[in-house]
């Protein structure tokens, strides 16, 4: 699934290196670029403008901005990154490597735009989300973020007490089965194929959950456009209001291969993700991850504290690299 691009004002690219380039304008990316730009760090955020829940009407489940369009909360975002002095710009990067390092042997990245145009930065912060992929049902992907859902605490509420029906993907549809039926007492699981012990099934009679073995054949919508239902492969006709599905979860990797980073698989074919240690480290000196990019569960608060914590540790790491390079400039100096 993507999601739909939204087109802001963009700075212009800078021309002299920066100290950080934060590649995605999400939670997570313009979190990390507040923490610098109130460090007095040079950051520059390039943002292609398609952050993942853009088909949501409402973000939900963190405190104070709960119900606020995300669109509303990215705008918010970008005007206090830039209060702050941090500039973002409003494009694609299509390559990303490590350069020579300066004269005084600090690393350097070039980050290159689809549009041709580059940056030379000291440190590299990877935020660019991820990519849902969904079931390839006839007629899903339009509802998707609307009557196709796949978080409980993202849009649980909003469909509580409806008809809701489980599309199993694999083993955590079973997990969803819980969480959704604590929302609605019409819950229906269609196994699409996959397998459902004996110890599943009694646990999900003793909930009035219907199995239907069947295979989803399509969505079916009423007159309005509105999500009516399923229609099996036999034809018969299941009435839902509400489909909710694990996707598969895909780290937004496109124009990153130069930076080298290793990826992590989740069990069962669920997705992958860049891998990363405490504060979003990776294996890439000079290069850290944050948000949807390296976890694939982070929620938006989840995805801004990481990009937080990410900004603030580049920010050490630069106060260190600022410091030997003064004390071996003041070293040569007085010979
Ligand atoms: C339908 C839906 C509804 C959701 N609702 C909620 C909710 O109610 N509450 C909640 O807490 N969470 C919700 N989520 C989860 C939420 O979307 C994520 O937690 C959050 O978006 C992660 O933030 P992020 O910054 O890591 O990534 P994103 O928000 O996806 O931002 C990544 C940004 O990087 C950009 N990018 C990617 N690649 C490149 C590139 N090569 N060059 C330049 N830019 C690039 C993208 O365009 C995007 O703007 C929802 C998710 C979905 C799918």
């Amino acid at each position: 699934m993507s999601a739909q691009t939204s087109h802001y004002e963009s700075d212009a690219l800078p021309t002299e290196t920066v100290d950080v380039a934060v590649i995605g304008g999400g939670a997570a990316g313009l979190n990390g670029a507040l923490m610098l730009a109130r460090s007095l760090r040079s950051v520059v955020v390039i943002d292609s403008g398609r952050p993942r829940n853009a088909p949501a009407a409402a973000m939900h489940g963190f405190l104070v901005l709960d119900g606020t369009p995300p669109s509303e909360i990215l705008e918010r975002g970008r005007l206090q990154v830039r209060q702050y002095g941090g500039r973002i710009v409003f494009g694609e990067v299509a390559a990303a490597e490590a350069a020579a390092p300066s004269a005084d042997g600090d690393l350097r990245f070039t980050v290159t735009l689809d549009d041709g145009r580059a940056l030379t930065a000291r440190r590299v912060l990877v935020a660019t989300g991820l990519r849902d992929t969904l079931p390839e049902v006839p007629g899903l992907a339009e509802h998707w973020g609307h009557s196709v859902v796949h978080c409980p605490y993202c849009h649980g509420f909003e469909v509580r007490d409806e008809p809701i029906g489980i599309l199993a993907t694999g083993p955590a549809s079973v997990h969803h089965a819980w969480l959704f039926r604590q929302l609605t007492d019409d819950l229906v699981y269609f196994t699409r194929g996959t397998d459902l012990d004996l110890a599943t099934r009694a646990r999900f009679a003793a909930r009035d959950i219907q199995v239907v073995e069947t295979d989803v054949g399509e969505v079916v919508n009423d007159n309005d456009g509105a999500l009516a239902g399923v229609r099996l492969t036999d034809g018969t006709f299941v009435g839902r209001r509400v489909l909710a599905v694990a996707t598969r979860m895909q780290a937004r990797t496109e124009g990153l291969d130069g930076l080298k980073l290793p990826m992590e698989d989740l069990p069962d074919g669920m997705g992958h993700h860049f891998a990363s240690a405490m504060a979003g480290i990776t294996a890439i000196p000079g290069v850290w991850v944050a948000g949807n990019a390296a976890d694939l569960t982070a929620q938006v608060g989840a995805s801004a504290a990481a990009g937080a914590l990410a900004g603030s540790h580049i920010n050490a790491e630069l106060a260190t690299a600022d410091t030997d390079a003064a004390l071996a400039a003041a070293q040569k100096a007085t010979g």
